[in-house]
């Protein structure tokens, strides 16, 4: 496959919380290339469907409503901001609310299609790290690399209690345990594009490996693959 012209793409499929945003995040940083959150493309969808009240069971209206939906990734001063039809919706989305709608929203297929072609379009080129749920499997199949970055429920749920506390948010890691599993069964058992792993993915379970181990083979696996295609005649 001919190199893209800003590089190549790197995708980033696994269960919520497993560490994919931090990851893709440091990786991108460290290969000089953009990282592409596709589930806050999917929460920002979410958030307008329920700002404007449409009724999810009505699909010619959710259809009508995904034909005008405009969702950008933007970098302002370093930090990531998303935006939704011109609107930050940066801070709104990441509510345990929202992380349980949005699963639900992500179901359907207007906004699978609208979110699929948005990724594609802004991946085209290459020199990216998109991480999601159906990267490998659906958005960029032909990915230069796949990773599925995975650990175990209650390591996830450790996890993003600390977080909700380190925001200074209550946190109860049975409650969280149990939203980790629903968020879990909604997108592995959907019938559009569930989370899966690629034939071709490389795994990682990263309940105990560190953030930084997990990012030094991820980092020596990429180079490797550019260096590789780079040198191809
Ligand atoms: O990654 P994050 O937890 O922000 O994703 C929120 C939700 O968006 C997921 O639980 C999933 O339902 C949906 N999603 C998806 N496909 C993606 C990325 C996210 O269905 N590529």
């Amino acid at each position: 496959m001919p190199l893209r012209p800003d590089g190549i793409v790197i995708a980033i499929d696994g269960p919520s919380g497993a560490g994919k945003s931090t990851l893709a995040r440091l990786l991108a940083e460290r290969l000089g290339y953009i990282q592409i959150d596709t589930g806050a493309m999917y929460r920002a969808a979410a958030l307008l469907l329920s700002r404007a009240g449409v009724n999810l069971d009505d699909s010619a209206a959710v259809e009508q409503f995904c034909r005008n939906l405009d969702i950008r990734l933007e970098l302002d001063s370093g930090r990531q901001v998303v935006r939704a039809n011109g609107t930050d919706v940066t801070d709104k989305i990441r509510s345990a609310e929202m992380s349980l709608l949005t699963s639900r929203t992500a179901t359907l297929k207007p906004v699978r299609e609208a979110m699929r072609k948005a990724q594609q379009l802004m991946g085209s080129r290459g020199g990216v790290v998109l991480e999601g749920r159906d990267i490998g499997t659906v958005v960029f199949p032909e990915a230069e690399i796949k990773f599925y970055l995975s650990a175990s429920v209650e390591e996830r749920a450790r996890r993003r209690c600390e977080e909700m506390i380190s925001n200074g948010e209550p946190a109860s890691l049975a409650e969280t345990i149990l939203a980790v599993e629903k968020r879990d069964q909604q997108d592995s058992g959907r019938d559009i594009a569930p989370l899966r792993q690629a034939d071709d993915a490389v795994l990682i379970d990263s309940s105990r490996l560190s953030i930084d181990e997990v990012l030094r083979s991820m980092e020596t696996l990429c180079r490797h693959k550019i260096e590789n295609i780079d040198t191809l005649p």
